[in-house]
């Protein structure tokens, strides 16, 4: 079981697994809402998320994305498409223990910044 927390903490959750696919997303969404250059991101069954407190705000931020963050500190929690509504993406940066999963690919290569290196490989 992995866990993770906003800033704050107001918000925490976990996940039932260990180990899930890791890809960083380098869209112009994922980098306006976080202000970083890109964000990474965990690709979790949706029945594996179960937030543990608190209530995240909820922000559509496409026609098919859906993002949720803490609205106290800002932190991006989750990302859910309805083109996979069976998934969320959850933010590495959110883990209690970020540092035990590796990115292995890179989505929307089209937009990311000239200066951020890609990865070898694809998620
Ligand atoms: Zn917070
Ligand atoms: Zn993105």
């Amino acid at each position: 079981m992995k866990t993770g927390s906003c800033f704050c903490e107001s918000i925490q959750f976990e996940l039932k697994g260990d180990d899930y696919p890791v890809a960083n997303c380098h869209c112009t969404m994922c980098r306006r809402t976080s202000g970083a250059p890109f964000v990474t991101w965990l690709l979790v069954p949706k029945d594996d998320f179960r937030v543990t407190a608190g209530r995240p705000k909820v922000l559509k931020s496409s026609d098919h994305g859906t993002r949720t963050f803490c609205g106290d500190c800002g932190t991006p929690i989750t990302c859910i498409s309805s083109r996979h509504p069976e998934r969320v993406d959850i933010t590495l940066g959110s883990l209690t223990h970020p540092e035990q999963l590796t990115p292995t690919g890179d989505y929307y290569e089209d937009t990311r910044l000239p200066w951020v290196r890609p990865l070898d490989g694809q998620p």
